[in-house]
Parts: structure tokens; sequence; C-alpha cells
């Protein structure tokens, strides 16, 4: 007799153990699993305890250990699995980041090729492996057990093509150039110049030793073997890119990989407690407060949040800021200036962690202060929240490039690299109530079309997906 799952495609999802890796996956999931796929979803142990731990008495979100309950619950087949990073649960992986990765670099692989042969003959069988591209190995455990690769990228293209052809900036010397060359970068296909100072911090970076190299040159090797690579972008919004790259290998733009209906996910991803913002943003007029965020990862100086600090509140602007405790590195505990709280009691919110998409969606949200974080931007576009560009590492630096120069929905923070509070505080003028904030605002709303098209039923990233599901199903026969 032939089981009901017979044709079910079956993919195993893998995203990088990163806040801003785990969201777009997550979202990825969901989206493939309401298009009849099963799904097996993978944490590491350290992700899952941090998102299943996440309410400050202890309790779980759902009070089980499954984050995709509720999913499974509305009907959708995502099964979900944890395996070790390598690492005790005690751990301090941001504190010992590089030994962090260089285990995630070389143990990894193998906790995942034991979940894999374990789940590849289940019903339904495993058709395909969806694993980030910073993982290094998700050609050679796909091929191994005969699995469609692919590889899902979660910043933009933009990013993607330039890493990809490292060895292009290598030969013409703009790789690990930092302050050195101001000559723009003219010969990189798909890509139009772009100055040395708008590569990812990595590619600017002067030693090039570091873990974080070894992953993009094996992970660059490994991703021109895949078989599809998925991109949390928008095909109209980086079209050049997007083709260069096809000439190479399948790349298909599915963004913005996130739950647009902008009410509360049924699946909690966040790594910390969510403060309620809500009732405080109810109090405030439409437009008026800006939100202040750096994301996951990214540290300012101590200097940067005495900065950013005197500059809110020279502003006078209403805020929220979401100042993670170890903004400025793991030791600094007192980091705002005496009396701050004081001060801005009135007309600002400081918070460790919220629901980022349901604040930025609530009327009250005008601008947002941002270190450009990939997600950060879509979530704004969606909104139609303009954007206060500051970014700090990685692909923050290129994002900002696209953002600012390109799309014309924010404007940088600083025209040098050392924020004043002075300027901080004419920039949020600027932003929140002055012309040029009416004309980042009005772009903003031409770019969110240009998403909202895409993602409609005939749109080039339900398309693209579609055309990808095509292919797997194919294969699964
Ligand atoms: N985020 C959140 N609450 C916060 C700050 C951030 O939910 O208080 C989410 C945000 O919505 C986004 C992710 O965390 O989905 C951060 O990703 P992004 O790419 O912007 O930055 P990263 O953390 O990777 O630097």
């Amino acid at each position: 007799m032939k089981n009901n799952n017979e044709q079910r495609p079956h993919a195993i999802l893998i995203p990088y153990p990163l806040q801003g890796h785990v969201n777009p996956f997550v979202h990825l999931a969901m989206k493939l699993a309401s298009k009849g796929f099963t799904i097996t979803f993978v944490n590491t142990h350290s992700i899952h305890h941090q998102i299943t731990k996440t309410k400050p008495d202890g309790s779980t979100a759902n009070g089980t250990d499954d984050i995709f309950l509720e999913a499974r619950q509305s009907g959708l087949d995502i099964r979900y699995a944890t395996i070790s990073d390598g690492f005790p649960l005690g751990f301090d992986r941001i504190l010992n980041h590089d030994m962090f990765w260089d285990g995630v670099l070389h143990v990894f692989s193998a906790h995942v090729d034991e979940l894999v042969a374990k789940i590849v003959h289940s019903d339904p069988p495993l058709t395909c492996l969806i694993a980030d591209t910073f993982f290094v190995w998700t050609s050679v455990i796909a091929n191994k057990y005969n699995l469609v690769s692919v590889s899902f990228w979660t910043e933009p293209a933009l990013v993607f093509t330039l890493y990809y052809h490292m060895n292009l900036l290598t030969s013409h010397g703009h790789f690990a150039c930092h302050d050195k060359r101001e000559d723009a970068i003219d010969y990189i296909p798909g890509v139009d110049p772009i100055e040395p100072k708008d590569m990812t911090s990595y590619l600017q970076a002067t030693d090039v030793t570091t873990v974080i190299h070894r992953i993009l040159y094996k992970g660059y090797e490994d991703v021109k073997r895949v078989d599809f690579v998925l991109v949390n972008t928008i095909q109209e919004l980086e079209s050049n890119p997007i083709l260069a790259l096809q000439e190479n290998q399948p790349v298909y733009a599915i963004g913005p990989v996130f739950p647009t209906n902008v009410t509360k996910p049924i699946v909690g991803s966040s790594l910390w407690f969510e403060s309620d913002c809500t009732q405080w943003l109810n109090t405030r007029p439409p437009g008026s407060v800006l939100y202040v965020s750096f994301g996951s990862y990214a540290h300012c100086t101590k200097n940067d949040v005495v900065e950013i600090a005197h500059g809110l509140s020279l502003s006078k602007v209403s805020f929220i800021w979401v100042l993670r405790a170890d903004i400025v590195g793991s030791d600094e505990v007192d980091f705002l200036p005496v009396g701050f709280d004081e001060e801005v009691k009135e007309r600002g919110l400081i918070v460790p962690w919220c629901c980022q998409m349901e604040v930025i969606s609530h009327q009250a949200v005008g601008g947002f202060l941002t270190h450009c974080g990939w997600n950060s931007i879509l979530e704004s576009i969606w909104c139609g929240v303009p954007l206060l560009c500051f970014p700090l590492l990685t692909d923050q630096f290129t994002n900002r490039k696209l953002a600012v120069d390109d799309w014309k929905i924010g404007v940088n923070l600083c025209d040098k690299k050392l924020v004043t509070r002075t300027e901080m505080a004419a920039k949020i003028n600027r932003l929140m109530c002055g012309k040029s904030g009416d004309e980042v605002r009005k772009n903003v709303k031409e770019v969110r079309k240009v998403m909202e098209n895409a993602l409609s039923s005939n749109g080039s990233s339900e398309e693209n997906l579609n055309c990808f599901i095509t292919y797997v199903k194919l294969k699964t026969v």
C-alpha cells in the first residue's frame, strides 16, 4: 500500500548558531512546510537552550521544549532536533568566540552527518539538505546521502558576490586593504563600482588568518558545488549581482523571509526574553519614536554608547533603546552616563531585548537607528520605517551602502567614523522631523512596494521559491 508521504519532499534545515541566521531559517522552514514539505529543523543544544529559557522565571514560552509545537498543531509537518556544537552549555561562546567558531568549523559536520544518517530513511525519506552558507560541508554531506544540496545565504546578494570573488579582490590588491586603498572596485561581475570601505569588515581586515577567514575560504569553495543557493533578498532590488551569479549556478532570491503579517509569530525564536514595549508605545503620537538597536551580536565602544546616549538626550526625541548587557563587551557594566536614566525617563524606554517586528510595526515608531543588520533592514523596509545607519562590523558596511547610497531609505549617522553627540542629535532630528526624513520615508514606501510585489503570488520571490520546490519535488519522485 502507498503511504501518504510518498511524494512529500523532506528537507533538513540547519541555521548558523546566531540570532540573525536562526530567524530567517525558522521562517524558511515555515514557508516550505506550508508548501507541502516535511521539515526537520536543527538547532544546536546551546541555541535551543537559550530559546526555550527566554522567560525570566526560567519557564518555556509554550510550556514545552518543542519550538515548533504550535506550527505542528496548525497542520505543518515540522520536526525538531538538536545537536551539539561541541561545547558544553555553560561555555561562554561570546567571550571565547574564536575557540567557538573554530570548534564549529571542525566538529559540527560530524554531528550533522550522524543526524542525517539517522533520518535519511525516515518517513518520508530525506531529500534535501539546506544549510547556512557559513557551513563549509553542505555539498559534501548532501552528496554522501544523495540529497539535493542547498546553501541558504541570509545576507544580501551583493555581499555574497563579493565573497564569491575573493580571488579577484586578492589579485587586484583590494582584499585586506583596510585604509590603504580608496580606488573603486570595478571588476566584480554584476557589481557596480564599490569603494573598499563598503566591503564587509572581513574583506577589509588586514589580518586574514582568523577563524572567520578560514570559514569564508572553505565555505565559498563548498558553495560553488551546491545544487542551489537561496538568498534572503529581492531580485528586483539586487538584479545585477543575482544575474551575474546565475551565470555560474542556480541562485534564487526568495526574500524577505520573515512573517509578513507582523503579528506575533507562532514560532518564538528569540534568544532572549522579549520585554513588552507596546503599552509604552500606545501612549506616544504616530511617528514620534526612534527605535535604537544594534542587533544580537555587534559591540560598540563605551565612548560610542556615551555619545549615543547624549545624542538621544539632546535630540529631545522619544526613543526605545535595546541595550544588550554585553553591548560594550562582557566586563563593562556601567556604560551609560551618570543621570541618563533620570534625564530621559519621560521619553525613553531602555530594554535588554524586545520583539523587534512588533515594535517597528507600531505606528508610534518613525525611525530606526540601526547597526544595519540585514534582517533589521528588511524588517524596517517592510514596516515602512526609515533608517539612521551606524554599521559596526561584518556585512553591515555593505548593507549600509545598499540602504543609504542605492535605495536612499536611510541616512548615515556620522560622516566620519566617530560618533559625536551633536552630530547625532542633528541627524536624529533631521530623520524624525526634517525634510530629508520625508524624502527617505517616501523612498522606504517605494522599496516596500517592490518587496510586497515580490511576495505576491506572481512575484519574483514566490516564483523563485516555487521553481526551487518543483526541482526538489522532481528529485523526490
Ligand atoms: N531582534 C529582536 N529583538 C531585538 C533586536 C533584534 O527580535 O531586540 C531580531 C531582529 O528582528 C532580527 C534579528 O534579531 O530578526 C537581528 O538580525 P540582524 O540581521 O538585524 O542583526 P544581527 O543580530 O545578525 O547582527
